[in-house]
């Protein structure tokens, strides 16, 4: 056992080291640290400036599950039942309101093909026990005005909800920090080693030179998550990035024109409260390319625009690009490291990591401190399934 020195700031090993300051690693700092832990979260950036400032906010377990997945959507559900009270909880520990939008998703079809996918997506739902209600056009105008009038056909999902992922991030930031986490970011916060003794973590070395030490380690590195320096090869959790292209418009006007998250194809609409709109996304498997592209634009326009017509009248305020952390299962990895001891996972929430904040502090600090817990959603995003067996390609990543 190498015994590393102590870092300046610190006068014993912290309880646990959180690598990310992104949803995931917040929402598992402020858990950890509101149980009394010593917690220390470090992110080479501002708290969520990776893929978490770039999601849609859509807590939407039912579309977006895959229908022959029925793991995905227990957990998904799970997570959007925990939603409104988590929601209150941290806005009485943060002091800033974190809105939901309650109102039910619209999935509408803008041509014959789309029409009969909906079919599909209400028969599925149907089956599974899911509600849904089929609309006629002129219902679903009825609802969103701004709907095109070539509208095929609609269906409203109820008990969805969406809320801004960056006010969910702030207040994240300052529930841990005001539970006594220590957040430390920006460059010379990069961890450019994760510190072991071959059987079990001892902490992490930082870009400013400082060596922290720590009974645990969580790895909450998004879409970085299996290239953390120092990670052995046989630990390495076989994440990939699935890049996302999305836009923000903004009604000059305020907010009003669309009240609904609207889905369609491969598109979605998700309106904020303050005359914003989220118009995504794109799916592309192209690395840690984060490029945003002319063409991604141009398509998410003319598919939205084709929708609601209007908002080709709407400032375009930002173009965004994200990269989603994807595991091959395409559910996360929520738990202990099946190698190292003391070393965490918290990563691998792909589309899904806004509805399952909640869920994820929940679940692995039930794991950490040895509480209570789900069993069954334990397993569904336990690190040691087979599905996240290293290749011998991600040992050499
Ligand atoms: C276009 C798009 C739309 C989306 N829409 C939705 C949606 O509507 N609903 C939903 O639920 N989800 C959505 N998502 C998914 C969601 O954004 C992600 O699942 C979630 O943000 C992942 O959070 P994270 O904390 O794991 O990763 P990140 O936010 O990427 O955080 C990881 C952090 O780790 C830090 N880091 C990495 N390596 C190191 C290192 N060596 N040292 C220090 N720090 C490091 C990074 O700087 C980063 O801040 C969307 C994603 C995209 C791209």
């Amino acid at each position: 056992v190498t015994e590393l020195p102590i870092a300046p700031n610190q006068t014993r090993p912290d309880d646990v080291l959180v690598l990310g300051a992104g949803l995931a690693g917040l929402t598992v700092g402020w858990e950890l640290a509101a149980a009394g832990c010593r917690v220390r979260i470090l992110d080479r950036e501002a708290p969520g400036q990776a893929t978490s400032r770039v999601a849609a906010g859509m807590l939407a377990p039912v579309t977006e599950a895959e229908p022959d997945d029925p793991q995905q959507l227990a957990l998904g559900r799970a997570a959007l039942a925990r939603w409104p009270g988590y929601a209150a909880e941290l806005e009485a520990a943060s002091g800033i309101v974190v809105p939901l939008r309650r109102r039910p998703t619209l999935a509408v079809a803008r041509d014959r093909d789309e029409a009969e996918a909906l079919e599909r997506f209400a028969g599925i739902r149907e089956r599974l026990g899911l509600p849904v209600e089929r609309l006629l056009p002129s219902a679903a105008r009825t609802l969103e005005p701004a709907l095109a009038p070539t509208l095929r056909g609609a269906l409203a999902v109820p008990d969805e909800q969406a809320v801004d992922p960056r006010v969910v991030v702030r207040a994240l930031a300052v529930a841990a920090g005001d539970a006594g986490a220590r957040i430390a970011t920006g460059p010379g916060s990069a961890v450019e080693e994760l510190l072991h003794d071959g059987t079990r973590v001892t902490g992490a070395r930082t870009a400013d030179g400082l060596e922290l030490r720590s009974e645990a380690v969580v790895i909450a590195a998004g879409s970085w998550s299996g290239r953390v320096p120092g990670l052995p090869g046989r630990d390495r959790l076989p994440v990939r990035p699935v890049k996302g292209q999305l836009l923000v418009l903004r009604d000059p006007q305020g907010p009003g024109m669309v009240e609904r998250v609207l889905r369609f194809g491969a598109g979605y609409l998700v309106p904020r409260d303050d005359g914003r709109y989220v118009l995504g996304a794109t799916t592309e498997e192209r690395g840690f390319d984060h490029a945003t592209t002319a063409w991604a634009v141009h398509d998410l326009l003319r598919d939205g625009a084709e929708l609601v017509p209007g908002l080709l009248e709407l400032e375009l305020r930002e173009t965004l690009a994200g990269l989603r952390p994807a595991t091959p299962d395409g559910h996360p990895a929520i738990g202990p490291s099946p190698g190292l001891a003391g070393l965490w996972w918290a990563t691998g929430h792909y589309r899904n990591g806004v509805l399952l904040a909640p869920l994820t502090g929940t679940l692995l600090a039930d794991r950490m401190l040895g509480r209570p817990t789900d069993e069954a959603l334990q397993a569904i995003v336990d690190p040691a399934r087979p599905a996240l067996t290293p290749t011998p390609e991600d040992a050499r990543a």
